[in-house]
């Protein structure tokens, strides 16, 4: 199937995350070609986000050389509940006029192509699954740690999504039931992503700040971002290293959680924030260690992303490529 030339041989892929916007043309070898990280306009209406990904995937095409009819199609991840047709149920992270919006009737009189839409925990996983850590595997989570936490769920070789559809909301496991913030996202209190997400990291960067006074925190660049608390970290700033010590041991306990209940072979840690890599990570490995149950679970494999952070973009092209449709039924997937 990896022919050169013929005319299903690439995929136009999208990731439109909370933060950042991602596109390639991705071949079924696996390269991305004219990759482009741009900032998502996540307040922006849909339509003018629609604009955007229609002049970016031109842009692509024109770039590469590629034509419409070479296009196996079009794959996108997307911060927000979405039907495998583009169709907008829920979504915390992109502006609330999305909900109801079917992002391919906004797409297809543009590009006409087939297309392919996934929640960005399911998409990645997809990534990770047919072009990274998670080839060979039938059953493991990819969990992303990012502007929100969430897990994408292979299962005995497919996608799992539960009944109602929306399997693995990992970071709104309840970690601490009277913790000091609400969530950003589900508005509950204590869920894993107001310690271990954005919201959470920069909550924690604020209580090391006030314990140590002389950190170099109090000198970084404003707005304080993950990146910064993660570069000061390295520098080996005390208060940077508490922040992910912290934020890796909640991580712990949700990560504990999830494999108890799945019982998978491994777990692949992605999304912006995991870049801190073990100063996150190990913290986290130290909990599953001592608390997962039966003895199996203790040796769950926590390992980063081989993809970094394009594992949404690959599995927006995997669901092209390998015919995935995540969430067709939409009577059945309303994150209502
Ligand atoms: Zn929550």
């Amino acid at each position: 199937v990896n022919g050169s030339g013929t005319a299903a041989n690439a995929a136009l892929a999208v990731d439109l995350g909370g933060t950042m916007l991602k596109a390639a043309l991705i071949t079924r070898a696996g390269e991305a070609r004219g990759l482009r990280r741009v900032a998502t306009p996540a307040r922006a209406a849909p339509r003018e986000v629609a604009g955007l990904l229609i002049e970016t995937m031109r842009a692509l095409m024109d770039e590469t050389g590629q034509r419409e009819d070479e296009i196996a199609g079009v794959g996108v991840s997307m911060a927000a509940f979405v039907t495998a047709e583009g169709r907008v149920t829920a979504t915390a992270h992109l502006a609330p006029e999305w909900v109801g919006v079917d992002l391919r009737e906004l797409l297809r009189p543009a590009l006409p192509a087939n297309y392919y839409f996934a929640l960005d925990t399911p998409a990645p996983a997809l990534g990770e699954a047919y072009f990274g850590a998670g080839r060979g595997l039938d059953d493991f989570a990819y969990v992303t740690v990012s502007t929100g936490i969430g897990a994408g769920i292979v299962s005995q070789g497919k996608v799992f999504i539960g009944g109602l559809g929306w399997a693995g909301g990992v970071g709104h496991l309840i970690v601490e039931p009277n913790g000091p913030r609400r969530c950003d996202g589900c508005g509950n209190l204590g869920c894993l992503e107001t310690y271990a997400a954005r919201q959470g990291v920069l909550a924690l960067a604020q209580e090391a700040m006030s314990e140590f006074p002389h950190s170099a925190l109090h000198e970084t660049a404003r707005p304080l971002s993950p990146r910064l608390i993660f570069e000061a970290a390295q520098a080996g700033d005390a208060a940077a290293r508490q922040v992910f010590a912290r934020a890796g041991y909640y991580l712990g306990l949700g990560l504990t959680n999830m494999i108890n209940v799945l019982s998978p072979r491994c777990i692949v840690v992605g999304g912006g924030i995991a870049q801190a890599g073990d100063l996150l990570l190990e913290p986290a490995r130290a909990v599953i260690r001592q608390s997962a149950y039966p003895p199996a679970h203790r040796q769950v494999p926590v390992v980063p992303a081989a993809l970094g952070d394009l594992s949404g973009l690959y599995g927006a092209a995997a669901m092209v490529f390998h015919d995935i449709r995540v969430n067709p039924v939409e009577a059945e997937t309303n994150a209502d």
